[in-house]
């Protein structure tokens, strides 16, 4: 309701274009707090092309490796992500953060302060994903988060992707869809469509895409969306005076 609360106050106001733009993400927002990835989840291609005059999108990724992925796959998972992620106008950075303790110090990166583009990944093995109710079926899963919300959180489990491998498919190309599937849910929320990198069910004949080395893509609309988010979360309007009073009384 806190969220509606500061909808329902700015779409009353004449808003510039990031704040109408950021507003809709609330609505998105309004969606349950998980959504998770089938594994059973086709590609539309993307035109949408940017040009080094545009606003700069950029997600840092956290990299909690808790599957102990060895560092060259999870780098060509990290490339495929990035891969899809330019298409659509969006950088990534990654940065490698400690699994336990003991070692945390050698990670100084991870120790800063999270911002609104700062995102955790946690890549698990199947002991640790047992213990989560998304694991039976699914890849994945991410919070859906507010746009003013730092160090939003999305899941990939890794024994489901080892399982897939185990069947032909490329485990490296596989995960990095899957964590571009659930970053997309970090940002747009739980919804899926019925093309594309945003399916709710991957088929045979999608992960043997995967496999090739084609990709699966988001649609025009998901790019748009997509890409607006990220400078919605660099950028997050300030809530205003009214917003503020419609808060605290509700
Ligand atoms: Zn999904």
């Amino acid at each position: 309701m806190r969220f509606r609360s500061l909808w329902l106050a700015t779409s009353k106001k004449t808003l510039g274009t990031t704040k109408f733009a950021c507003a809709i993400g609330l609505i998105l927002s309004l969606q349950p707090a998980f959504a998770r990835t089938s594994l059973t989840d086709t590609p539309q291609s993307v035109v949408v092309k940017y040009t080094a005059t545009s606003p700069k999108a950029k997600l840092t990724l956290r990299v909690y490796n808790y599957a102990g992925l060895d560092s060259a796959s999870l780098a060509s998972s990290e490339k495929v992500a990035d891969t899809i992620l330019k298409d659509v106008g969006i950088e990534t950075a990654w940065v490698d953060c400690p699994v336990s303790g003991r070692n945390s110090r050698a990670y100084p990166a991870c120790e800063s302060p999270m911002g609104t583009t700062d995102l955790v990944l946690r890549i698990l093995p199947r002991r640790m994903a047992v213990k989560l109710r998304h694991s039976y079926d699914s890849l994945g899963f991410a919070q859906t988060c507010p746009f003013t919300e730092p160090a939003c959180e999305l899941t990939v489990f890794y024994h489901r992707v080892d399982e897939l491998a185990a069947r032909g498919y490329r485990a490296d190309r596989i995960l990095g869809h899957a964590i571009v599937h659930e970053i997309a849910h970090v940002l747009l929320g739980p919804a899926h469509s019925e093309e594309g990198i945003m399916r709710a069910a991957w088929t045979p004949s999608d992960l043997q895409h995967i496999s090739l080395g084609l990709q699966l893509d988001f649609t025009n609309d998901q790019s748009t969306q997509l890409r607006r988010a990220v400078l919605c979360r660099t950028t997050p309007p300030a809530p205003q005076g009214l917003e503020q009073a419609n808060l605290i009384a509700r």
